[in-house]
């Protein structure tokens, strides 16, 4: 490729430019000035310097940033910077097709909120073969409404207070509901936490998973107490217990039917649309209630 276009697709500015930098010797490669714009350079690994900074080549970008807390993810921030400014030139010049140029965030955070955020600049063309990329490496690429509600503390794989392999449990969790057929309408969140410090705030959860050790048998194997209806906010509640000691390869088995039991009798409004949460649903019931719609041949409530 002609060096002067691979600076441009990797946000130097405009070919012209490019041109001009090339021109002018301020790009080296291996520390030799390249002058001729069109001069053929190999992309493959390639790391150059312009103007004493030094950049190495990707046809396309994907980034990890973490972000600090007082920055907005928006383009055309109101209140705090950007989270753009904090990425080198380049990386915000990166040439589009579409409106916006440069590597997009993937999702928001809050302007107060600290954590990570994924950004790239894959062209919407390109999605499905990405999606298809990331299949094969066996990752997922949907956030379904148990998926996006799903969080779960350190669990027993990093954390000595646990009774249970909480960040596993969750992604079981979420492929046994997704191989299962449920869908819901919207995200309900699962608060997975290894033991009563609760650091995953199981009592805050739509539903609370506490760790536990259950006896099977001769053997203690790792389980769950279940609790429904916490919230936070505008819904502050604190989640009632449902069930104890549920084995934790039976949870997921459990939640599904919990979820079916909400879609046949939470309550809709006169135009047959959807108006009752999932949280409102528990809210509505007993716990004594709750148990019996579990029961495999329950009467409509
Ligand atoms: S909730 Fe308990 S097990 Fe989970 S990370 Fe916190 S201290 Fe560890």
């Amino acid at each position: 490729m002609h060096i002067e276009e691979i600076l441009y697709t990797q946000g130097f500015g405009t070919r012209r430019v490019c041109a001009g930098l090339v021109q002018q010797g301020f790009v080296t490669i291996d520390g030799a000035p390249v002058t001729d714009p069109g001069a053929d350079v190999a992309t493959d690994g390639l790391r150059f310097t312009v103007q004493g900074t030094a950049w190495a080549y990707h046809e396309k970008a994907y980034l990890m940033l973490h972000k600090p807390a007082g920055t907005e993810c928006s383009q055309k921030p109101s209140t705090y910077p950007s989270i753009y400014t904090l990425l080198p030139s380049p990386l915000r010049l990166r040439p589009s097709k579409g409106a916006v140029q440069g590597v997009q965030a993937i999702g928001r955070l809050d302007q107060d909120t600290t954590g990570l955020l994924l950004l790239t600049d894959v062209p919407d063309e390109q999605i499905d073969s990405v999606k298809r990329e990331l299949e094969a490496l066996g990752l997922g690429w949907s956030a379904t409404a148990v998926r996006a509600g799903l969080v779960a503390c350190t669990g027993n794989a990093g954390c000595k207070f646990s009774s249970t392999d909480t960040k596993r449990h969750a992604a079981d969790i979420a492929a046994y509901l997704d191989a299962a057929g449920v869908r819901l309408d919207t995200p309900v969140n699962i608060h997975l936490t290894g033991c009563p410090h609760s650091c995953a705030q199981h009592y805050i959860g739509d539903i609370g998973l506490l760790g536990t050790k259950v006896a099977v048998g001769e053997e203690m194997v790792e389980g769950y107490h279940v609790y429904v209806g916490g919230g936070c906010g505008p819904e502050q509640g604190i989640g009632r217990e449902l069930l104890r000691d549920v084995v934790a390869s039976d949870v997921g088995p459990l939640l599904g039917r919990l979820f079916r039991v909400y879609q046949d009798h939470r309550r809709n409004d006169r135009n047959g649309a959807t108006a009752e949460s999932f949280l409102e649903f528990t809210r509505r019931h007993s716990v004594e209630e709750l148990r019996h719609l579990l029961q495999p041949e329950a009467a409509v409530a």
